[in-house]
């Protein structure tokens, strides 16, 4: 997976459309700088769209002064786009109505992370133990009596894979057709209480309805891909095209992190770093 180059633009879907998708848990760092640059640069060398999605759906973790920083860190590095900004805890309701269509496929499991963690038949998946189905078993009788307990809403793969044509594809640019593997993910959690909808569901919504048609994110993202490629597929939406790019990572090659000091884009605008200093930090 590698940056983007001119050359590359031949393989690039038309019309372009791009986007930066945070989440206002932070402060910005070198990474979402490359991230917002890479997408940013490539919708205006093709002559195309670069969209900002604020991905505020977790309400715990996300804060509006957050929002403010990523909105005025983007324009001091020269980054503009295409308004309106989609808000995600403004479209609670688009998400419920998607939850909603994917109800006859899904459960309420009330097992707790612990219940899951000390199951021991529970394998690995690309994003932590696999569910190992529990609920999945139960019959509507006993559903019903335990739905004034926490539960959380799951996917039952089996019956998703079932219902659409497999096996699945999506495009990676640079790479080509990449076989998807929804199934290694197992019974994926779709709505929680306190985050109604999950990353995934409103990820593909949201690039349906904006028109993205080349999502460009970090190379830590390629294995959700198979699982919002099935999404799309059981919602009937548009698939874009991928593009996962390299991480920046710190010189001993760990990620970049707030708690491990590493600065964030407003300290090192602070100590005057120029927006052409941070394209050179991050190799652009
Ligand atoms: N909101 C996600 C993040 O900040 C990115 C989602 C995406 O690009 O698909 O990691």
């Amino acid at each position: 997976m590698t940056s983007p180059t001119l050359d590359d633009l031949r393989a690039l879907p038309v019309p372009l459309v791009t986007r930066f998708a945070p989440s206002p848990t932070g402060w910005l760092h070198l990474g979402h700088a490359f991230a917002a640059l890479t997408a940013f640069d490539l919708a205006q060398r093709a002559g195309g769209q670069f969209l900002l999605r604020i991905e505020d759906i977790d309400r715990i973790r996300c804060r509006p002064d957050f929002t403010t920083g990523i909105v005025e860190d983007l324009t001091w590095l020269g980054i503009a786009w295409a308004e309106p900004v989609r808000q995600q805890s403004q479209h609670m309701a688009a998400y419920a109505a998607a939850l909603a269509r994917l109800q006859p496929l899904t459960y309420p499991c009330f097992c707790s992370r612990k219940d899951i963690a000390e199951a021991a038949a529970a394998p690995q998946g690309p994003q932590g133990p696999l569910y190992p189905g529990t609920c999945r078993q139960l019959s509507t009788t006993e559903r019903q009596a335990r739905l004034g307990e926490p539960y959380v809403i799951r996917l039952d793969m089996t019956r998703a894979l079932a219902s659409v044509e497999v096996p699945l594809r999506f495009y990676e640019q640079g790479q080509g057709e990449i076989l998807a593997d929804p199934a290694a993910h197992g019974d994926i959690v779709l709505a929680r209480k306190d985050t109604p909808a999950s990353y995934h569901l409103c990820v593909v919504l949201d690039d349906a309805l904006q028109g993205v048609s080349l999502v460009t994110r970090g190379e830590d993202l390629f294995a959700a891909t198979s699982v919002q490629r099935l999404l799309q597929a059981l919602l009937s939406l548009h698939a874009p095209h991928y593009w996962h790019h390299r991480l920046i990572r710190h010189e001993s090659g760990r990620r970049l992190a707030k708690r491990d000091g590493d600065k964030t884009l407003r300290e090192l605008r602070i100590e005057g770093a120029s927006p052409a200093d941070i394209r050179r930090m991050v190799g652009l």
